[in-house]
């Protein structure tokens, strides 16, 4: 009988189907026949997992580490071994690939692959099955030409293209070098060749997948490869409008030429998404970081897409940059408010392994946390006070901005000072509740509404009026204390937009 091969991850949620492991899978070569490919998410049961896993007798299992699931990874593993001390255990993933001698996670493995993974585990499982045994602990992964290797698309099961996100690839790595990222270690970035490419997702058009996420880390690096991968897209959208695909890139905001605007304006509303990373708007903190986007250029970009196209748009900022105080973060912010876009997330600055970003641990006193996600505590310009506040902000910002649920009342709330209005409406939520989760939604309408009417008390009605109308479209049931008696339930179903997701709310505003 030959040997059972395990490849496994804990994703972040079970709708995170892993592209990773699935490009090892399809570049295994003989071991392919009799390897599976188990996914758990990081609330599994360590015992569980540990007991379905070892039913199937392994002799080698390997792990996909990242930073989001690296501590259940661990403990899982320890599990493993404490029951089971002859299965071979690997690990690889982009934890993994830096500063591994000093890892928990590492010390206990058996062999540690870094960076790339396709052509280097069929080799390292070649010497763990047929012999000899291979000398050395940590393999350096053997970066492969991308036309050299088998495309993973086959490996989506039916189930994973009807329940989950389809996470597809066009390019490894980026060309730029911001320091807090670990695609800047890349230099520069590689493309699969676009015919194969795109024959892959026909297929998986075909077999039903209507969600397609790019994790290409730049999709607008090369126009006319941008171009006819959403020509791709565009047509199977215009053949069949009433079963629209959804279409998800990441993109630099500086850089968007003719010949992407005009596919881009033929988009239907629900059926485009860029995520846009500015990052920050302080030109000094650019520097310290060595982001180099042109941000008059950034802001007309933004601005044309939110103006002339339908394509639903999240802007990214992060918090605690070497040199970006608190007060020069609200400006940013203020000023991104301004461009328009539908959601702006917010980060904290995460020391990631093998990442730049540390050359200013002491010229900006950079504390980080020892533990995954290793964020900043504090730095010379940013308290740990501010950065507690900061993240308070982000998780209210993300319930009332980002969630779309308060459409008609977020312009109330902000006024003209976005920043310092938000900030006091999250004081004031944080005076009730000590917290930003298990928030019963229509509390947190009151809650808004009350903090509005303290300020306003003149405009009472107005207000009531908007927090009624954003309730209603929620579709939460329920009634705020001064809603109107008579609103029946068949009210309520006519106007509310019950299952929508936040891009639909966003953009019936
Ligand atoms: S933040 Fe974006 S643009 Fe900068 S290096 Fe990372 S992937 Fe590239």
């Amino acid at each position: 009988m030959r040997d059972m091969i395990i490849l496994s991850t804990l994703n972040a949620r079970y709708s995170h189907a892993s592209l990773g492991l699935r490009y090892l899978m399809a570049n295994l070569g003989e071991f392919e026949s009799h390897t599976q490919l188990i996914e758990y998410t990081i609330k599994s049961d360590v015992n569980k997992m540990r007991d379905e896993l070892l039913a199937q007798s392994p002799r080698v299992i390997g792990f996909g580490v990242y930073i989001w699931n690296v501590n259940e990874t661990l403990a899982l593993m320890q599990a493993i071994r404490a029951a089971a001390p002859d299965v071979v255990l690997i690990v690889g993933g982009p934890e993994v690939s830096y500063e591994y001698d000093e890892q928990a996670i590492c010390q206990l493995t058996d062999y540690v692959i870094t960076g790339w993974g396709e052509l280097t585990l069929p080799k390292l499982l070649a010497q763990i099955i047929h012999g000899p045994k291979p000398l050395m602990k940590v393999h350096i992964g053997e970066q492969a030409k991308l036309a050299d290797l088998k495309l993973p698309y086959d490996f989506y099961t039916d189930k994973d293209l009807t329940t989950r996100n389809i996470y597809v690839e066009a390019s490894r790595g980026c060309p730029f070098k911001c320091e807090f990222c670990l695609s800047s270690l890349d230099k520069t970035a590689w493309a699969f060749p676009l015919d194969a490419f795109l024959a892959e997702m026909d297929n998986l058009y075909q077999r039903g997948a209507r969600t397609f996420k790019f994790v290409d880390r730049t999709f607008n690096l090369k126009p006319e490869t941008g171009r006819r991968i959403l020509d791709f897209y565009l047509e199977k959208t215009h053949a069949h409008p009433d079963d629209p695909v959804f279409v998800h890139f990441e993109v630099v905001p500086d850089h968007l030429p003719e010949l992407l605007k005009t596919a881009i304006t033929q988009f239907p509303a629900g059926t485009l998404q860029f995520e846009i990373g500015i990052q920050t708007l302080n030109t000094t903190v650019q520097k310290h970081i060595s982001r180099k986007t042109n941000l008059t250029k950034a802001r007309e970009n933004v601005e044309w897409l939110r103006n002339e196209s339908h394509a639903h748009l999240h802007v990214d900022l992060i918090a605690g940059l070497p040199s970006e105080t608190m007060e020069s973060f609200a400006q940013g912010f203020n000023e991104l408010y301004t461009w328009g876009a539908h959601e702006i997330q917010l980060g904290i600055l995460k020391r990631l392994r093998g990442t730049p970003i540390t050359r200013h641990t002491e010229d900006f006193a950079m504390r980080y946390a020892d533990a995954p996600p290793y964020e900043i505590l504090e730095n010379i310009g940013v308290s740990a006070e501010e950065l507690a506040n900061f993240k308070l902000f982000a998780k209210y910002w993300d319930h009332i901005a980002n969630s779309g649920r308060f459409t008609q009342t977020l312009p109330m709330i902000v006024s003209n000072q976005p920043y310092e209005r938000f900030y006091d409406l999250t004081q004031h939520l944080k005076a009730q509740w000590q917290r930003s989760h298990s928030i019963a939604l229509e509390q947190l309408y009151i809650e808004v509404a009350n903090w509005l009417t303290a300020r306003n008390p003149e405009h009472t009605e107005h207000i009531r009026a908007a927090i009624t109308a954003d309730y209603i479209a929620s579709g939460v049931q329920g009634k705020l204390p001064w809603m109107d008696k008579g609103l029946t339930v068949q009210t309520r179903t006519q106007k509310a937009k019950h299952g929508q997701s936040r891009q639909e709310r966003h953009q019936s505003e």
